[in-house]
């Protein structure tokens, strides 16, 4: 098969990876790429919001399948491209059309299908512009803290924790009426905060059959002990020790049976990933929020413990034939560290030299945000580099991956170095 990876971030390298390793895959792509992607396939100079571009390049490549890594251009309806054009259409798209993708797309349509489907999630409501006052009165009798969430895509930035009252009347205000998020808070969900131990699991679905992928932790903060601003993700574990075979069943019946389940029921196609981030409250999984692609830096982790052929898992989500393929899971320990840019996540360093890179042996680089320069690899975006370690025990690997992270430099170069410490 001639595949065709969307993105260019470390969990594009991670799939890219994966995917070369399959027998099944004879030429592989990845649109843009980074600096380690042509490792595995050919860079291709295409944006992956380039609609036209991407279904152009497939046509004339003989592309087999499509894998969509980002949520964004799957919300702007890259599979309804495909389907909705005669020559494209026989090509199958790893991701949902656009009406699954508002799982993530959309606060209050994920909430809406969680509270029509009885899946265990915060309780909430959404409010406009016009409806600023009945937020206030919300508010009043909400208790603190509370959740306010931009409904549209804000890039990772559109969830405010409050403590305080104030505070919340006043980020609501601007949410609403100033656009603090762009047209993304023209609808703000206000939700009840749950206290526990965050969760991420991953689903791959072919609309009907699903696999329960290996879960993963991430860690968001950029300072050590999980302090500091929110980043796009700085580490991932997985297994995760809590998520025992108890509480998974749990996760299984309550969530993940019952949202494959209600797609299907409510006639949204789907076939592709779906992210759960889930808290586990005292025992009891709720759902966080829903994402209609892998995670990053989780992909990193969960690709490592996937045994068996991938390509042959998405075949059988293109086919609507994933029961019948078989998803074997390493027993090790994957741990990713995320090396970032300097002053990442606020505006942060570029364009500098990376080196050491052919100093790590035992763990594996996937590159996020990398380039080339004149025969040397440069950094160009906040996360650089994902450096994962599989194991047999998670301490090993936390200090292998550590370890490796530290071969490699350059100006403005950080990591945490806890990641993981707190499941030991
Ligand atoms: P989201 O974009 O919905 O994943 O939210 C980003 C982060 O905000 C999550 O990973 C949680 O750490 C936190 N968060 C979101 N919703 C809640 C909630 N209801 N209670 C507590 N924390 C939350």
């Amino acid at each position: 098969m001639n595949i065709l990876i969307l993105g260019s971030g470390g969990r594009e390298s991670a799939f890219a990876w994966k995917i070369s390793q399959s027998p099944k895959c004879s030429r592989l792509f990845i649109a843009p790429g980074n600096a380690g992607t042509p490792q595995y396939g050919q860079n291709v100079n295409i944006k992956v919001t380039d609609f036209e571009g991407i279904g152009k390049f497939a046509i004339d490549n003989a592309i087999d399948m499509v894998l969509v890594g980002p949520e964004e251009p799957l919300v702007k309806g890259i599979h309804d491209f495909f389907l909705a054009d005669e020559q494209l259409k026989s090509i199958p798209v790893i991701g949902p059309q656009k009406e699954g993708a508002q799982l993530e797309g959309s606060k209050d349509f994920s909430k809406d299908f969680m509270f029509r489907q009885n899946i265990p999630t915060a309780a909430s409501r959404t409010f406009t512009r016009d409806t600023l006052q009945e937020g206030f009165d919300y508010l009043a009798i909400a208790g603190l803290p509370i959740v306010l969430k931009a409904d549209g895509l804000a890039a990772g930035k559109g969830v405010l924790i409050c403590t305080s009252l104030q505070e919340a009347q006043l980020e609501l205000t601007e949410m609403l009426t100033e656009a603090k998020f762009g047209d993304a808070s023209s609808k703000v969900v206000i939700e009840q905060f749950l206290q526990g131990i965050e969760l991420s699991v991953f689903v791959m679905t072919d609309g009907t059959n699903y696999k329960v992928l290996p879960e993963a932790k991430d860690y968001k903060r950029i300072g050590e002990g999980d302090t500091g601003l929110n980043t796009g993700g700085m580490g991932s574990v997985s297994p995760v020790p809590f998520a025992d075979a108890e509480f998974m069943q749990k996760v299984t019946d309550k969530v993940i049976i019952p949202t494959v389940e209600g797609l299907k029921n409510e006639n949204i196609p789907y076939k592709g990933f779906i992210f759960i981030g889930l808290m586990n409250c005292d025992g009891e999984p709720y759902v966080i929020e829903y994402n209609c692609r892998m995670g990053d830096p989780e992909t990193e982790s969960v690709m490592p413990r996937i045994e068996s052929d991938f390509v042959d898992l998405l075949i059988g989500v293109a086919e609507s034939n994933l029961d019948e393929k078989e998803l074997i899971i390493s027993d090790k320990i994957a741990t990713t560290v995320v090396m970032v840019a300097g002053g990442y996540p606020g505006e942060y360093l570029k364009n500098k030299v990376i080196t050491g890179i052919e100093n790590v042996h035992e763990s594996t680089v996937f590159h996020a945000g990398t380039s080339t320069q004149d025969d040397k690899i440069i950094t160009t975006g906040g996360r650089v580099l994902a450096i994962t370690t599989l194991q047999d025990n998670l301490f090993n690997a936390l200090q292998q991956a550590t370890a490796d992270a530290s071969r490699i430099y350059y100006d403005g170069m950080y990591f945490r170095k806890d990641i993981g410490f707190d499941l030991l």
